[in-house]
Order: C-alpha cells, then structure tokens, then sequence
C-alpha cells in the first residue's frame, strides 16, 4: 500500500496543506476489542426473539449504531414505525444482560501494542465508539493501563447522534482540541468508516470481522488492513508517511 500517495489524495481532497498529527481516534469494539462476535450474537437474539429480521451480519452491517438507532433503524425498516422508548429500553437491557453471561472478552491482538506505539509517537489515544456496555467501558483502563485518558473518551452517553453520523467524531476533536488535520481514525465497522470520513477524518479502517474488505473501501475508508495486528506492525511506516 502507498501510503503517501493515499495521504496526498485525502489531503487535497480536504483542501488541506499539510497533515500535523495529534492524536489518533481509536473505535472500541472490534478495533480495541475482540467483542463483535459476542455482540452479534448477544444482538440477533433479542432482535429475533423480539420479532424482527436480524442475523449475526446485520449486527455487522449496523456496528457503531447506538442501541437505540440499531432497533429504531430496523423497526422503521421492517415494521414501518420507530420503536418505542419502552422497546429500546428493554431491548438494551436484555442485550446488555446477554452480554455479561458470555466470558470476558479479550484485547484485540495487536491493539494494545498499537495504542502503546501511537502513545510513544508522541501522540494522543482517544476512544470513540457508540457502545453503551458498561462492563467494557469500565474495563478500558484494566486493559490499556495509563494510555486514555478519561475526558478523551467519548460513548454512546455523550452524543445524541451517534455513527454513522460525524457527530462522535467532532466531539472527540471538540473534547481534544483538534482539528481534522490533526487527527486520523480506526475503525472497523463501514458505519464507523461512514462516520470518520464524514468528520473529514483520514480514515483508516482494520477488518477484523466477516465482512468483505470492498464494504469499507465503499464506506470511504482511506486504507483497509487486515487486522489490527497488522498496522501495528507497520505502524514505523505508516506514521512516517502521515508526518511526510
Ligand atoms: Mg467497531
């Protein structure tokens, strides 16, 4: 991959001069995480056994949603109404009772290096992510020891438009004090890439679960690596084409 050549199209596509990197927004699940397929699993079921249409791969194809916009999107699709408060409540309640019987979910393999190599960097590690579990959110700090800090974190709880909108991307720079061409995004889910590149974030997505690699390029992402792992690996090269 030409990272250089990627980053001059973004840049010039952005009207930006140059890039000065800051701080590099990280999504939580399935990025910093290995929790998507307990979220899959957790969310087809309540969906189903509520009545909806909803298999593991929707719960793909709908990762970075809050809960609330996951079953409000599917009940206007299939039902013709948004939900009720009441529903989503107890939906979120159920999902998130599910969740909690499965086993801890593990780091991704490679994240924490990658956070640690970005901290080295000299650069800032946030969290954006639309989750609302608390059992991970309360488990960032165990699992990337002094790498966040709390007030750059930004969930489900901050933002009443969560992905695939910009918004939890703009208040990450907001909370930062960054601005678009000082930060980049990764990201494994196409409405998380949807949101990065919609903030004018470089976007570089991870695919880390089942999807074919074509539904984040089509998202916009900027870069598609197969795992997390593997930008750690070429972490050295890719932040030396990212100062030019
Ligand atoms: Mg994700």
């Amino acid at each position: 991959m030409k990272y250089r050549e990627i980053i001059d199209r973004y840049m010039q596509l952005q009207g930006f001069v140059a890039l000065q990197l800051h701080a590099v927004l990280f999504d939580m699940d399935g990025v910093l995480f290995d929790s998507m397929p307990f979220h899959a699993q957790a969310w087809s079921k309540v969906m189903t056994d509520a009545g909806f249409k909803f298999s593991e791969e929707d719960v793909y194809m709908n990762e970075g949603r809050t809960g609330a916009d996951t079953i409000n999107t599917a009940s206007l699709a299939q039902f013709g109404k948004p939900a009720t408060q009441e529903l989503i409540d107890t939906l979120c309640k159920a999902k998130c009772e599910i969740f909690d019987t499965y086993p801890t979910t593990p780091r991704m393999r490679g994240a924490l290096e990658l956070v640690k190599k970005v901290k080295d960097s000299g650069l800032t590690p946030m969290i954006v992510t639309g989750s609302g579990t608390p059992t991970l959110l309360g488990r960032i700090q165990e699992n990337f020891p002094a790498l966040f800090n709390e007030n750059h974190i930004v969930t489900s709880f901050n933002v009443k438009r969560g992905k695939p909108y910009p918004d939890p991307y703009l208040l990450a720079l907001e909370k930062g004090g960054f601005a678009p061409n000082e930060a980049i995004v990764i990201e494994n889910a196409p409405l998380g890439v949807t949101a990065g590149v919609a903030a004018g974030l470089l976007t570089i997505a991870a695919n880390t679960g089942p999807l074919n690699p074509d539904v984040l390029y089509n998202a916009g992402a900027n870069m598609v690596f197969p795992s997390v792992e593997a930008i750690a690996a070429d972490w050295d090269n890719l932040l030396a084409a990212l100062k030019g």
